[in-house]
């Protein structure tokens, strides 16, 4: 159980940030579903978990933006005292082949799914540091650990995600924080949702189980590395993709 544990999941208005924020809510924890755009599927969110008989509060950031990930920080420090996980799961793509991809489309990936990370753990770091305490859980992907043809700048920015989990672990294990990755294969959600029937087709021959996984899969495994039963598992990087990478 996650019990009055305080939970922070960016990118919780929809898909496997949602999926998560409602299953730490469902074990007790107080969760805020931090969103970038989407109010009202954030706000759904939040009725969903409340009507569950969960607690759980929104809150707009673009963690992308270094002042604006600092004031989520402080705000939920001042509002509920401290933070025991952090998800870091808000994340975009913007696919394309290298030789057309735009400068500003690697940057926009990068700086939403790595920085985003960067920024989050940055601006809670003293506080967990203060706690003596803390679970930090870091959404990358099979694309940042095999690589992807078409998205050279996700693939960067789950690679470099990987590489900050292990960092921070090194940083931070003497002072009971535990900082892991789970790296999700094909989940099905709006991401995925977009892509042509010949790319599902082809990514779905590439994965041993046949299938895309569900929102669930990635869920259940957050939540056992939040909880205490995960206390000596850190720097980890688990692949939740039925049988990918390996
Ligand atoms: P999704 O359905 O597109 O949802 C993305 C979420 O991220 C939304 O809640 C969105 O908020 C939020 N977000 C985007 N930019 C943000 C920002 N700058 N600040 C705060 N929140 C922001 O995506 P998903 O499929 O659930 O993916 C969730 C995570 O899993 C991502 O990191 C993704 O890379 C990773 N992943 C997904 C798959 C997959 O197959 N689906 C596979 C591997 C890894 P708004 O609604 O407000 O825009």
């Amino acid at each position: 159980m996650l019990t009055d544990k305080i939970a922070v999941v960016t990118g919780a208005s929809r898909g496997i940030g949602r999926e998560i924020a409602v299953t730490l809510a469902s074990k007790g924890a107080v969760v805020i579903v931090n969103y970038n755009g989407s109010t009202a599927k954030a706000e759904e969110v939040v009725k969903e978990i409340q009507a569950a008989g969960g607690r759980a509060e929104a809150v707009q950031c673009n963690v992308s933006d270094f002042s604006e990930a600092a004031r989520l920080m402080e705000y939920v420090v001042k509002q509920y005292g401290r933070v025991d996980i952090l998800v870091n799961n808000a994340g975009i793509t913007r696919d394309n082949l290298l030789m057309k991809m735009s400068e500003e489309d690697f940057d926009a990936v990068l700086n939403t799914n790595l920085k985003g990370a960067f920024n989050c753990i940055k601006h809670i770091s003293r506080q967990m540091l203060k706690q003596r305490s803390g679970r930090i859980i870091n959404i990358s992907s099979v694309s940042g650990v095999m690589g992807n043809a078409g998205q050279v700048n996700y693939s960067a920015s789950k690679a470099g995600i990987i590489g900050i989990t292990k960092s921070v672990a090194r940083e931070m294990a003497s002072r009971g924080i535990t900082s892991n990755a789970v790296a999700p294969g094909f989940i099905d959600t709006d991401m995925t949702a977009v892509l042509p029937d010949a790319v599902k087709a082809a990514a779905t021959e590439q994965i041993p189980m046949k299938r895309f996984g569900s929102t669930r899969d990635i869920a259940s495994m957050v939540a056992f590395l939040a909880s205490d039963e995960a206390g000596y598992i850190t720097g980890q990087v688990i692949c939740v993709d039925g049988g990918m990478a390996m």
